[in-house]
């Protein structure tokens, strides 16, 4: 009797420091969170943390960057109160564990003894995959009052920071509109559009690039600010497989990160599925589905030596139960051909009801798992980040390749500083040359930049500068190729249109003539004021300063022929500014030419188009990511849904239309289309409207009066039609002068599954102004143009094709003999009208510096001589 009355004496004590006991999330939410068609927004969620956060010292929450709309974003640190009051302290333990290779086995011993494991956790980056932040608070609850002893000896070992969603602008749109459907036969329909402010799903595509704000938040934990030692990603997966993936992956995997860093994901993957094994919930699979070879997700810091996977679970229809009969159960190709009892899931689920709140069951032990397994092995994962920084940093020294060296006078400047800043942003040292150096027969200027790969994070800066070979790996021996998960090309230079250089030898007069690069760096020369401008047309920046300027009213014209100025040759397409500009042009990252008056050239004042960029409801990202770079660069817009088309008259409202990648049958009947079979979406039926046959004859028309239409990827197919204008009485049939042949029986030995391939351009056309001859594309193999002789008032030209050199310039690629001499962009005319049609996203996701000049200039095309 008297030890409780002294126990509940400590505890009354421990509670009274604060104001009131935590308050449980259904007292807060006013429901269990999990239960059926029960949703809680974003900011609710936070306020809930925020509350424990006041309520308990085992939780804080740390604000670490705002969303692309605005909303802050957080990350909640679960720990002891003691190692929460010397975060600081443990980070710069973490800080010297990720990137000092000159720590003696004493000094190391004694880091892993002080330190901590700080696992990241970012939930539900795919919005309607809502579990795992649904499930945060129960955890959260859970760790903030639980007295279970294994828990709060785990929590004295580790900081676990958790970020509660990794994509709070689409979870609010996502909840918002499961709301606004309760009830109706349309609760659980597919949100319509983007579930994000611009990139939708492939916000998981973006952690090389780094374009979005929540990109940028959750990568600097990682790179540069918290350098935590294992990462987890909590997604969803398709509702008719294994119930929950954990890792390991399935082959193949990355040829440049540690063998360690996969078998480690296998030992957190292992505690997990023991876990939830005994915990009697069913059907979890590893080794399987999900490969590992290719950077660009959220776990990309697996090449910055962090212990990095993800887990996916089956899902219900958002927070709808769905009834999933036994025989709808499935296997799928990479190491789960059946779903039968096997040894990548040794205990399938038999089939039933599917709830939400059975997924948060799994994803609560999962939390704990693996907030214990990293307690248990605290010593041996703090020890090995220290040993994989060594490691790295002694391979970049008696390894090749070297250093990447990229010579100062590229054609694009402004790229390079943005790679230089990029790299920088990822936890890379990046210097510049003090002097001028030779290396063999090169000779490298002061100024150029190295990038040594002597460095902790050596498997990233291998990964994203040299050219790519897809990992090939078979499902039997000489059997069935794994094919690629996503693209097969990231190469940061390649995919900038810049030159690298790969050195294979190490210099110590190099070495010694290294100076680190500034954080700001930059290659502008100082702002000289002056009446005009000269941008030339080969950075991507000068349209950016550009497009500024002409927004401001300032008058900007471009060169239509090449000249020199003072010895410099100014290329054609380059950009003349008139005064007004000095706060724009200052923020060039490359140099300007000043003039004090206007260079004999042949000049032409450049208007702006009047833009609709065509986004479909379904799914439509390379829309969402054309809109972030319109956004970026200036370039106003107004966006259209196929469904407004019938309506009205453009000629009055817009100079030029905007067809992004995105399937033509879903831009013309609202529903996706594979051979000759519809298939029917998850939509509410006013979002999947598409043009229409009437829409596509008024647009016809605006095209054929002198309208300007560009198109890429799918969309093309859209004009690769028999169209019709009526003139008068009469109804004008035609074909455009192209067609589409990648689907031709000819070409089916073209695998071309996201590569990087050559392009051929030809000069003499404004639409290649500021290019070089010779480009990467973005390429899926498909589409692929012929042209034909015009009939009526009909033209072509062929501006972009595939050579006879070598094509592939990074990634993977067969049949590259059938793809040799043909055209892949293509201008075209008829009557007044323009268009240009390209086989390649000229944008993909925001990573293809390399190509955005042929949609500028392609927007800035001159209207036709009359
Ligand atoms: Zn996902």
């Amino acid at each position: 009797m008297k030890r409780f009355i002294i126990l509940s004496f400590l505890i009354f004590i421990s509670v009274g420091i604060f104001s009131q006991s935590p308050v449980t999330p259904e007292k807060f939410f006013g429901f269990v969170p999990g239960s059926d068609r029960m949703l809680f927004t974003y900011e609710k969620l936070i306020e809930y943390l925020v509350t424990l956060d006041g309520q308990s010292d085992r939780l804080s929450m740390i604000e670490i960057g705002k969303s692309p709309v605005g909303k802050p974003m957080y990350v909640a640190c679960f720990s002891s109160p003691a190692n929460l009051n010397n975060l600081d302290a443990l980070k710069a333990i973490n800080r010297k564990l990720a990137l000092d290779s000159t720590l003696d086995e004493n000094a190391t011993a004694k880091l892993v003894e002080d330190g901590k494991v700080f696992i990241l956790a970012t939930l539900s980056m795919h919005s309607t995959e809502v579990a795992p932040s649904q499930s945060l608070p129960l955890v959260a609850y859970n760790w903030v009052t639980t007295n279970d002893p294994d828990i709060l000896k785990a929590m004295e070992n580790v900081v676990f920071m958790v970020v509660p969603c990794h994509n709070p602008d689409g979870m609010d749109m996502v909840v918002n509109y499961y709301n606004e459907n309760k009830g109706t036969k349309y609760e659980g329909s597919s949100l319509p559009g983007v579930y994000h402010k611009y990139v939708g799903h492939d916000n998981n595509r973006d952690f090389i690039f780094l374009t979005q704000s929540d990109s940028k938040a959750i990568s600097a934990l990682t790179s540069t600010d918290w350098f935590p030692q294992v990462m987890i990603e909590k997604h969803q997966m398709g509702s008719t497989g294994p119930r929950y993936f954990v890792p390991p992956n399935s082959d193949p995997i990355a040829e440049n990160v540690d063998a360690s860093l996969f078998i480690w994901t296998g030992i957190f993957g292992q505690e997990m599925i023991s876990d939830m094994t005994k915990a009697g919930l069913k059907g979890v699979t590893q080794h399987s589905i999900f490969d590992n070879y290719w950077p660009g997700s959220t776990e990309t810091c697996i090449w910055k030596n962090v212990i990095a996977m993800l887990t996916e679970a089956a899902s219900c229809q958002v927070a709808k139960p769905i009834y999933i009969e036994p025989t709808e159960l499935s296997g799928g190709e990479k190491g789960l051909a059946e779903y039968k009892k096997s040894i990548n899931m040794p205990e399938p689920w038999p089939g039933g009801w599917w709830h939400l709140g059975d997924i948060v069951k799994y994803e609560v032990v999962s939390m704990n798992t693996l907030l214990l397994t990293a307690s248990e092995n605290k010593k041996k994962i703090l020890a090995l980040r220290n040993e994989l920084c060594k490691k790295e940093i002694a391979k970049g020294r008696n390894e090749a390749p070297f250093y990447y060296i990229l010579p100062k006078d590229q054609p694009d400047q402004g790229e390079l500083v943005h790679l230089v800043r990029l790299m920088q942003e990822h936890g890379i040292y990046v210097y510049t040359l003090n002097n001028d150096i030779s290396l063999g027969p090169t000779t490298y200027k002061k100024g150029d930049i190295v990038i040594p790969l002597a460095q902790p994070f050596r498997p990233f800066i291998k990964e994203v500068m040299e050219k790519q070979k897809y990992p090939e790996r078979h499902f039997t021996q000489g059997g069935v190729l794994m094919e690629p998960y996503d693209i097969t090309t990231w190469s940061m230079p390649l995919h900038m249109g810049l030159r690298s250089v790969e050195v294979d030898a190490r210099n110590s007069i190099l070495e010694n003539s290294l100076r680190i690069a500034d954080q700001d760096f930059t290659l502008a020369i100082p702002y000289l004021e002056s009446p005009y401008t000269i941008l030339l047309s080969t950075n991507n920046q000068s349209f950016k300063l550009a497009f500024a300027a002409l927004q401001k009213g300032i008058t900007v014209k471009r060169n239509q022929e090449s000249f020199t100025l003072n010895g410099k040759l100014i290329p054609e397409g380059s950009f003349l500014v008139g005064t007004g500009a000095t706060e724009i042009l200052k923020e060039a990252v490359f140099p300007l030419i000043f003039s004090n008056e206007i260079p004999s050239a042949k000049w032409q004042t450049i208007t702006f188009p009047r833009i609709a960029l065509v986004e479909s409801y379904i799914a439509d990202m390379d829309a969402g990511w054309t809109r972030y770079i319109f956004d970026t660069y200036g370039i106003g817009f107004t966006v259209i849904r196929p469904g407004e088309f019938s309506k009205g008259n453009f000629a009055k409202k817009f100079d030029l239309f905007i067809f992004p990648d995105q399937n033509s049958a879903i831009l013309k009947d609202g529903k996706y289309k594979l051979q000759d079979e519809y298939r029917l979406n998850n939509y509410r039926p006013e979002y999947a409207k598409g043009i229409g046959a009437k829409g596509l004859d008024s647009l016809i028309s605006f095209f054929n009066k002198g309208g300007k239409i560009i198109s890429w990827g799918e969309s093309v197919n859209l004009f690769d039609a028999n169209l019709v204008v009526k003139i008068k009485s009469d109804t004008d049939e035609f074909r455009l002068p192209f067609h589409n042949i990648s689907e031709d029986p000819g070409l089916k030995g073209i695998i071309c599954p996201g590569s990087l391939v050559r392009m051929d351009l030809v000069k003499g056309t404004s639409l290649t102004w500021g290019m070089e001859e010779k480009t990467g594309i973005f390429y899926r193999g498909n589409p692929l143009f012929r042209t034909s002789i015009p009939r009526f008032d009909m033209d072509r030209r062929v501006i972009g094709y595939f050579g006879e050199d070598e094509l592939l310039m990074s990634g993977f690629l067969e049949g590259k003999k059938l793809l040799e001499n043909k055209p892949v962009m293509v201008w075209l005319k008829k009557g007044k009208g323009q268009m240009v049609v390209m086989g390649f996203s000229p944008i993909f996701r925001a990573s293809m510096p390399a190509t955005y000049k042929l949609l500028f200039n392609s927007i800035l095309m001159p209207a036709l001589a009359e």
